[in-house]
């Protein structure tokens, strides 16, 4: 008699990815919502003013390009037109970090351990 081996579950993991991807697209939707009611629709560069119509143009960025940092204050967002929000990136280099949607997993992690040493 044979053995079977075990597959991978693979519908399980397309679901875990699918949920977190809805969750994500759900949290950019939340945040960008909340910029756009804080903030008048107006790009913080250029200084294109923005109507429902055109709104689509008008995106969140995040100051310190850390998607994950959202204040409910709105001190990370700036609204900029789409232009402009490719010229910021364009200008922020970091080596270690080519894209804003990299979590700063290593980052969190040192936090971790320093909180640990400080409670000892
Ligand atoms: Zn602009
Ligand atoms: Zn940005």
């Amino acid at each position: 008699m044979k053995r079977r081996i075990p597959k991978p579950d693979n519908a399980t993991l397309d679901r875990v990815v699918a949920d977190a991807q809805r969750g994500r697209v759900l949290r950019e939707q939340g945040y960008r919502e909340q910029a756009l009611k804080l903030y008048p629709w107006i790009c913080g560069r250029c200084a294109r003013e923005f109507t429902r119509e055109n709104l689509r143009e008008l995106t969140v960025h995040h100051r310190d390009h850390d998607h994950d940092n959202n204040p409910a204050d709105g001190s990370n967002w700036e609204l900029l037109c789409i232009y402009c929000h490719d010229n910021e990136h364009a200008r922020y280099v970091d080596p270690s970090a080519p894209g804003e949607d990299r979590a700063p997993a290593a980052t969190y992690q040192a936090f971790g351990q320093l909180a640990d040493l400080l409670k000892k």
